[in-house]
C-alpha cells in the first residue's frame, strides 16, 4: 500500500491530513522543497510557491502542485482544496504547529474541525521498507569507507578539526549528498564530552580519538562512531575500551523482534554498571534512524517500544571519565524478521593507529 493511503487508512472516514513536518513531507511525498503536503481521500497536493514549483512536479509525480498566489497563503490554498473536495475535518501535527501557527490556519479555514495526528506519520516511518533500508544501507557503506581512510590519516600533531574536515570531506566525495549530522571528533581528554565539537587540539601519542558520523544518501542517514587509539593507550583506558566492546556486542546481539527496547539499553547498561562505571555512561543506548538522524524507536530505558522488523536502531554505549577521556562505540542496526544485520561493517576491535 502506498503511504498516503496507509496514513488516510488509519483516520476517520473523508478526514484530510496537513503535513508541515519536511521530514514526513519528503517520506510521503519524495517533495524536498519548502510548503506543505495537503492529503485526503481523492486529493495529493503539494503546496508550494515559484521557486519550488518544477522540483515539486519532478519530485512528486502523481501530486497535484499548487503555488500560493500573492496575498493568498498556503493555508488558504489547503482550504480552498478541501472545499473543492467536500472535505470538513483534517488531522494537523500538534507536535509541529505553534500556537500561533494554529491561529493562523484556524483563521483561513473556516468550517474545518480539526484533530491531532499525533505521530501517525512518525509511527509510520518507523519500520522502514526495503528501498528505505537499502538507502540507509547506502549511506553506512559511504560511512564505513571513509572511516577507514580516516585511519589512515589520524597521526600525532593532527588537530581534531583536520580530522573532521578530511573525514566530512571524505563523505562526500565518496557520494554522500551531505551530512546526516556534524561530525564529532574526540581526543584524549576531550573524549568525556559526548558531543564534543571538535577543537585545534592537537592529537597526541598515547590518546584515544572518539569520532561519531554519517553519510546522508538519498534523504536517508548513517550513524556510526568508532574509538580509536593513536599509538598504545593506557591500560585503563583498553579496559575501558574491552567493557564498552563488551556491552555493544551484547547489546546489539540481543536485538530481534519481539524485544522491547528497554532491554536493549539494560544489557548494555548492566555490563558497564558492573564493570563500575554506571555512572559514565549518562545518555541512552540507541535510537532510531532513518531520514532524521534521531527518530523513533528509542532505545532508552525510560521506552515502552517493542522491536520490529524493519525498525533501525542504534547502540552506542559509551564510557566517559572527566578529566581522561571516553569511549563510545556505535552501529546503526536493522531488525530483521528473526534477528538483527549490522549495518555498519568496520571492524569494532580496537584499532591502534
Ligand atoms: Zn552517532
Ligand atoms: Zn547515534
Amino acid at each position: 500500500m502506498k503511504r498516503t493511503d496507509k496514513l488516510l487508512s488509519g483516520l476517520p472516514e473523508k478526514t484530510g491530513v496537513l503535513i508541515h513536518n519536511p521530514s514526513n513531507i519528503f517520506y510521503l511525498s519524495g517533495y524536498t522543497g519548502e510548503g506543505l503536503l495537503l492529503l485526503a481521500p481523492g486529493l495529493s497536493a503539494v503546496i508550494t510557491d515559484f521557486r519550488y514549483v518544477e522540483a515539486a512536479q519532478k519530485q512528486c509525480p502523481g501530486f497535484e502542485i499548487h503555488a500560493i498566489r500573492s496575498g493568498v497563503s498556503h493555508a488558504a490554498v489547503a482550504h480552498e482544496l478541501l472545499e473543492n473536495a467536500g472535505i470538513r475535518d483534517l488531522a494537523v501535527e500538534d507536535n509541529i504547529i505553534t500556537v500561533r501557527g494554529m491561529r493562523e490556519i484556524e483563521k483561513v479555514m473556516p468550517g474545518i474541525r480539526f484533530s491531532p495526528l499525533d505521530f501517525k506519520v512518525e509511527k509510520l516511518r518507523e519500520v522502514k521498507d526495503d528501498d528505505e533500508r537499502s538507502c540507509i544501507e547506502h549511506a553506512c557503506d559511504i560511512t564505513c569507507q571513509a572511516f577507514e581512510y580516516i585511519c589512515g590519516f589520524i597521526a600525532p600533531g593532527r588537530t581534531e578539526r583536520e580530522v573532521q574536515l578530511a573525514l566530512d570531506y571524505k563523505m562526500l566525495q565518496l557520494g554522500a549528498d551531505g551530512l546526516a549530522f556534524n561530525t564529532i571528533v574526540a581526543s584524549g581528554e576531550n573524549g568525556s564530552l559526548p558531543h564534543a565539537v571538535p577543537s585545534d587540539r592537537e592529537i597526541e601519542e598515547g590518546d584515544m580519538v572518539t569520532i561519531d558520523f554519517g553519510a546522508r544518501k538519498d534523504g536517508y542517514d548513517a550513524d556510526m562512531t568508532r574509538t580509536v587509539a593513536v599509538g598504545q593507550p593506557s591500560d585503563k583506558m583498553r579496559k575501558i575500551y574491552d567493557i564498552v566492546l563488551r556491552a555493544q556486542e551484547t547489546a546489539q546481539a540481543a536485538i530481534a523482534p519481539g524485544v522491547p527496547t528497554a532491554q536493549i539499553d539494560k544489557i548494555a547498561r548492566d555490563i558497564i554498571t558492573e564493570a563500575g562505571y554506571g555512572e559514565c555512561f549518562g545518555h541512552s543506548t540507541g535510537h532510531g534512524v532513518g531520514i532524521d538522524i534521531h527518530e523513533e524507536p528509542r532505545v532508552s530505558s525510560r521506552s515502552d517500544q517493542i522491536l520490529t522488523p524493519g525498525n533501525i536502531v542504534t547502540v552506542e554505549p559509551g564510557i566517559y571519565v572527566p578529566g581522561l577521556g571516553g569511549v563510545r562505540i556505535e552501529n546503526t542496526c536493522a531488525v530483521t524478521e528473526t534477528g538483527v544485520r549490522a549495518l555498519c561493517g568496520a571492524s569494532k576491535e580496537l584499532r591502534i593507529l
